[in-house]
C-alpha cells in the first residue's frame, strides 16, 4: 500500500492501473470510478486508516478493451507495471515488494494502438497558448508523427479547433479563467486538459524544441510566434510525461501560415455536414460520400484536406493537375490503386516502433509499405516526363529503400506472432546460430518422446507419460495403481503424489530439460536482439520512411479524387483570385447520392452566378422546394474546388473564398441554455461582424425564430448590411417575400425563386432556381402532404384566404371576430366548407339496400374518390 500510495501521488488526475500478477488492480476512489464506468464488480481488500479499501481489477490480457472504454469516457489511465522479475524481489528478502513504476499515461490524445484508434481518422492532441495577446495552437498526432502549429487571433480560435477536431486540448489554467474564452471552452469542455500555466513558458519551450529537433535555432523551420512555440513546447512536455520519457518520432514542427486555409467556423462545419452528419456520424457526411481512398492514411489525409481547403490558387491548381493526369491515365490509375490496396499503415507502425511498443507485424508493415512504394516508383518512372509537378514530387518522396526491404524480407518469418516476447518471428535460414538452437530445441522434444517410449518398456507401464508444467518442469507420471512398478526402478526419483497419479524425475530427464530450456532461452534472446537491430535499421531511416508514407497517402487521395470525378461525372472547376462565382448545373453530392440510393428521382442541376454586380441572391420559394439544398450545394462546391477536387456541375468558375459562413437550420442549444433564436442571432452577428469581401455567406431564413415583423425587420437589416458593409458573395433564402422589394434600392441584390408548378389544384416542386420572386408559400400544401388532419387544412385555407383579402395587420385583429372559432369548426368540419365528393357520395348511400358484393364495389368507388 505504501508503494501504491507513493506512485498514485504522482498521478492524481489519472486512474492508476496497478499491475499485480495477471491483473491491473485499482484502489480507493479510482476503483469506485472505474467499476462504475466499466460495470465491473467493486470489492474490498484490507484496510487503510481503519477504512475498507475499495478495489476492482481487469485482467491484463483483456486490458486494451477496458482501457478503450475508459478513455472514451474521458478518463486518463496511468499504467503501472512490475519493472523487475519477482524472483529479484524475493532475493532481497521475503517481505520485499516487486518494484513497480508507471510506464505510460494513456490519454485520449496520446494513443498509438490500432485497437484504440480509428484507422481512417486522425487523433490530434492540441495545445493552446497565449503570448502578448496573440494565440498559438500546436497539434500533434503521435500515432503518425505529424507536428504542426499555427498563429491565431481570438476570433479564429473556434474555427481552427473545429477544423482539427482534437481529441484532447491542453490549455493553461490561466486561460481557463478568461471570461471571453468561456464560450469556446464550454464547447470543448469534455476534451480540455488544464495544465499549470508554467508549462507554457515560451523560452523554455524554445529550448525544448531545439533540443528535441537537435538544432541550434528553430528559424530553419519557420519564423514562429512566441505563442506557437509555447504551445508546441507544452505538447512536447506532455508527450514526454505521458510516455514516461520515451519520445515518439515526430516530424519537424511545421507552421500553417495565416490565411493559408479557408476559414470555416464550427457552426458552418456542422451545418454543412462536412466530416460528420448532424447526428454526429461519418455516414451521411460529405466526407463519407466522396471518400474513395483505399488506405487508412489516405482516408486521414482526405479528411485533413476537406477540413482545410486551400486559399492559394496555384497550390489548388497543382492538385487539380495531378487529379486530371490520373483521371486521363486510366491504366496508370488502376495499377496505382491495385498497389495502394496492399499498403498497410506505415505511419502508425513506425510510430509504435519508435515508442518501443511495436511488434513483428509492425516490421512487416514497414516492409510491405516500402515494397509498395518501390512498386509505385517504377510505375511512375515510365511516364516521368509528362507528369504534373505534384505527382513528380510525391513520386520522388517515395525514396529508395531496397536494402531495408531486403533485410526485413529475409529476416521475417512468413507467419508472424503479435508479440515480440513469444519469439518465432525470425525466418528460418536467416541466422545459422538461431537455426541451430531451434533444431536443438525441437530435437530435444523428439528426445523426450523417445525417452518416454524407452521408460515405458523399461518398467513395463503402458500409461507412463512424460509431461510438463510450470512448477515441476518435465516429469514422469504414472497412475497411482502402477506407480509401484516405477518406484522399484532406482533411476526414478519421487517428486510428487497427487490424487490419482505419482510423479517422478530422472537425472537423464533433468539434463534433457536443461538443454531444451537453454536452447529455447538462447533462441529467444537471439530473436529479441535481432528485433531490436531491425527496429534500429527502420528507425535510422525514420524520416525517409515517413516521407514515403506521406507520399503514398497523397497518391491515394489524388487517385481517389480522380476515381470520384470519373464515376460521378464531375468537372474540373476553374479557380483563380478573382471574385467570380459561377456554377452551371451544380448538384449537391450528398442529396444526389441519397436520391439515387432511394430511387426517388434524379437531382435537378442548378446554376449560380455571384459576379460582383449580382453578388447577393435573395431566394424565395415554398418549403420543400429545395432552397436549403441549393444554398448548401454552392458552399460545398466552393469547398471541393478549393481542396483541388473536381466538382458536381457542368462548369464552374470559383474566385478563391477565404472564409465561409453559414447560418442554416435551427437547433436549440439546450446544453448552453440558449434558445433557437439566440443561437441564430449569435451566428448572424458573427457573420455580419466578420465577413470580408472574399467571404462566401449562406443564410437560411434569418429571423424565423421571432414574431413576424421582428423577423422581417432583422432580415431586412441583415440584407442591407451584407450589401453595403460586407460586400461579400452571399445566398440569402427567406420566407419574407416582402424583401424582394429591396432589390430596387440594392443594385447587387438579385431576387430568385425555386420554381413551382400548379396544375389542376396540384402543386409540384420543380427544384429549379430562376430569377423572380415566389408569390406564395404553399405552406398549407406541405402541411397537407405531411398529413395534417383535413379539418385543420381546410381551416388554414380559410384563414389564409381571409388574410390575403385584407391588409395583413388589421386582418389579423379582425380574424378572431369574423371567422368562427376553430374549436367549433373542428367539431363539425362539414360546416366549414362544401361537402367533399366522398362525403356527398356517402350521404347518398343506403346501406340497407346493398348486397355484400355491391357494398364492396361501393367501397372501392369511395376509395377512388379520395
Ligand atoms: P427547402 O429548404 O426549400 O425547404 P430542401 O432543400 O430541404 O427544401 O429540399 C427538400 C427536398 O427536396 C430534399 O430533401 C430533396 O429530396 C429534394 N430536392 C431539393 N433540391 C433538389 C434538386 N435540385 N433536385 C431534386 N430534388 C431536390
Amino acid at each position: 500500500m505504501a508503494q501504491y500510495l507513493g506512485v498514485k501521488q504522482h498521478h492524481p488526475d489519472s486512474l492508476l492501473f496497478y499491475r499485480m500478477g495477471d491483473f491491473y488492480e485499482l484502489f480507493f476512489e479510482d476503483a469506485v470510478k472505474a467499476a462504475a464506468a466499466l460495470d465491473i464488480v467493486l470489492t474490498k481488500r484490507g484496510k487503510h486508516d481503519g477504512e475498507d479499501i475499495q478495489m476492482c481489477g481487469v485482467p491484463v490480457h483483456a486490458a486494451e478493451g477496458y482501457l478503450n472504454r475508459l478513455i472514451r469516457q474521458g478518463f486518463k489511465v496511468a499504467v503501472c507495471e512490475q519493472v523487475e522479475d519477482p524472483a529479484e524481489a524475493k532475493k532481497r528478502g521475503s517481505k520485499s515488494v516487486v518494484k513497480r513504476d508507471v510506464v505510460r499515461v494513456v490519454t485520449p490524445g496520446t494513443l498509438t494502438e490500432d485497437g484504440l484508434l480509428e484507422a481512417r481518422s486522425h487523433n490530434y492532441l492540441a495545445a493552446l497558448a497565449e503570448a502578448g495577446g496573440a494565440f498559438g495552437l500546436a497539434w500533434v498526432d503521435i500515432s503518425t508523427g505529424l507536428f504542426r502549429c499555427q498563429s491565431l487571433t481570438r476570433a479564429s480560435l473556434g474555427a481552427a479547433l473545429a477544423r482539427l477536431d482534437p481529441t484532447e486540448i491542453l490549455v493553461p489554467e490561466r486561460l481557463l479563467a478568461q471570461p471571453d474564452l468561456f464560450e469556446l471552452f464550454a464547447e470543448w469542455k469534455t476534451r480540455l486538459s488544464p495544465m499549470p500555466s508554467a508549462r507554457f513558458d515560451s523560452e523554455n519551450a524554445r529550448l525544448r524544441l531545439q533540443q528535441f529537433h537537435n538544432v541550434a535555432a528553430l528559424d530553419a523551420f519557420g519564423s514562429f510566434k512566441r505563442a506557437e512555440i509555447a504551445a508546441a513546447g507544452a505538447i512536447l512536455t506532455y508527450v514526454e510525461l505521458t510516455q514516461q520519457g520515451k519520445m515518439p518520432r515526430l516530424s519537424h514542427l511545421a507552421q500553417i501560415g495565416q490565411g493559408a486555409v479557408m476559414e470555416i467556423d464550427a457552426a458552418t462545419r456542422r451545418n454543412l455536414e462536412l466530416t460528420r452528419s448532424l447526428s454526429g456520424e461519418r455516414q451521411g457526411s460529405l466526407l463519407a460520400t466522396i471518400d474513395r481512398t483505399v488506405t487508412g492514411a489516405g482516408a486521414r489525409l482526405l479528411n485533413d484536406w476537406l477540413a482545410a481547403p486551400l486559399t492559394d490558387a496555384r497550390a489548388i491548381i497543382a492538385r487539380q493537375e495531378a487529379v486530371q493526369h490520373l483521371l486521363d491515365s486510366t491504366n496508370l490509375r488502376s495499377d496505382l490503386r491495385a498497389i495502394l490496396r496492399r499498403v498497410p499503415d506505415l505511419e502508425r507502425a513506425l510510430s509504435r516502433l519508435s515508442l518501443e511498443r511495436g511488434g513483428p507485424r509492425d516490421l512487416a508493415a514497414i516492409r510491405d509499405g516500402l515494397a509498395a512504394a518501390a512498386g509505385l516508383r517504377d510505375l511512375f518512372q515510365r511516364s516521368a516526363d509528362t507528369m504534373p509537378a505534384a505527382l513528380q514530387g510525391a513520386a520522388n518522396a517515395l525514396g529508395h529503400h531496397a536494402p531495408l526491404i531486403d533485410r526485413l524480407s529475409r529476416a521475417l518469418a512468413p507467419e508472424l506472432p503479435l508479440l515480440v516476447r513469444d519469439g518465432g518471428f525470425i525466418a528460418k535460414g536467416y541466422l545459422d546460430d538461431l537455426d541451430q538452437l531451434r533444431l536443438l530445441r525441437d530435437d530435444s522434444r523428439q528426445h523426450i518422446l523417445a525417452l518416454e517410449a524407452r521408460y515405458r518398456n523399461a518398467v513395463g507401464v503402458t500409461s507412463l507419460k512424460i509431461k510438463h508444467n510450470n512448477v515441476l518442469g518435465y516429469f514422469v507420471e504414472a497412475t497411482t495403481v502402477q506407480a509401484d512398478k516405477v518406484k522399484a526402478d532406482p533411476a526414478f526419483i519421487h517428486r510428487q503424489t497427487t490424487a490419482n497419479a505419482t510423479r517422478f524425475t530422472t537425472v537423464e530427464l533433468s539434463e534433457l530439460e536443461q538443454k531444451i530450456n537453454q536452447a529455447a532461452d538462447k533462441a529467444l534472446a537471439i530473436e529479441l536482439n535481432l528485433f531490436a537491430a531491425l527496429c534500429g535499421d527502420v528507425l535510422a531511416q525514420a524520416l525517409a520512411v515517413s516521407q514515403a508514407a506521406s507520399a503514398l497517402a497523397e497518391f491515394d487521395v489524388l487517385s481517389a479524387l480522380a476515381d470520384l470525378a470519373e464515376s460521378e461525372d464531375w468537372i474540373r472547376p476553374h479557380v483563380d483570385d478573382s471574385r467570380s462565382f459561377r456554377i452551371e448545373a451544380g448538384r449537391h453530392p450528398v442529396v444526389e447520392a441519397a436520391l439515387r440510393r432511394n430511387q426517388s428521382g434524379s437531382f435537378v442541376g442548378n446554376d449560380c452566378d455571384l459576379a460582383p454586380e449580382k453578388r447577393l441572391w435573395l431566394i424565395t420559394g415554398p418549403n420543400m422546394a429545395g432552397k436549403s439544398t441549393y444554398l448548401r450545394q454552392n458552399a460545398l462546391i466552393a469547398i471541393l474546388a478549393q481542396i483541388g477536387s473536381f466538382v458536381p456541375a457542368k462548369s464552374a468558375e470559383i474566385g478563391i473564398v477565404d472564409r465561409l459562413f453559414s447560418r442554416v437550420g435551427a437547433a436549440d442549444d439546450l446544453a448552453r441554455g440558449r434558445s433557437t433564436f439566440m443561437v441564430e442571432m449569435v451566428e448572424t452577428a458573427a457573420i455580419l461582424n466578420q465577413a470580408g469581401a472574399r467571404a462566401l455567406v449562406i443564410l437560411d431564413e434569418i429571423g424565423r425564430g421571432t414574431a413576424t415583423f421582428d423577423g422581417l425587420s432583422i432580415a431586412w437589416a441583415c440584407l442591407e448590411h451584407l450589401h453595403e458593409v460586407n460586400g461579400c458573395r452571399a445566398l440569402f433564402a427567406t420566407h419574407y417575400h416582402e424583401l424582394t422589394s429591396l432589390s430596387a434600392r440594392l443594385p447587387a441584390l438579385k431576387p430568385h425563386t425555386m420554381k413551382v408548378m400548379e396544375w389542376q389544384g396540384e402543386v409540384k416542386f420543380l427544384h429549379e432556381i430562376g430569377p423572380g420572386a415566389a408569390d406564395r408559400s404553399y405552406g398549407i400544401h406541405v402541411a397537407k402532404l405531411a398529413g395534417l388532419p383535413s379539418a385543420a387544412v381546410s381551416r388554414a385555407e380559410q384563414v389564409l384566404a381571409t388574410l390575403e383579402k385584407g391588409e395583413q395587420a388589421s386582418a389579423l385583429t379582425r380574424l378572431a371576430d369574423d371567422l368562427p372559432l376553430f374549436s367549433i369548426a373542428a367539431q363539425t368540419p362539414s360546416n366549414l366548407a362544401e361537402p367533399s365528393a366522398v362525403e356527398t357520395a356517402l350521404a347518398e348511400l343506403n346501406p340497407d339496400e346493398l348486397t355484400p358484393r355491391a357494398a364492396l364495389e361501393e367501397l372501392y368507388r369511395l376509395r377512388s374518390l379520395l
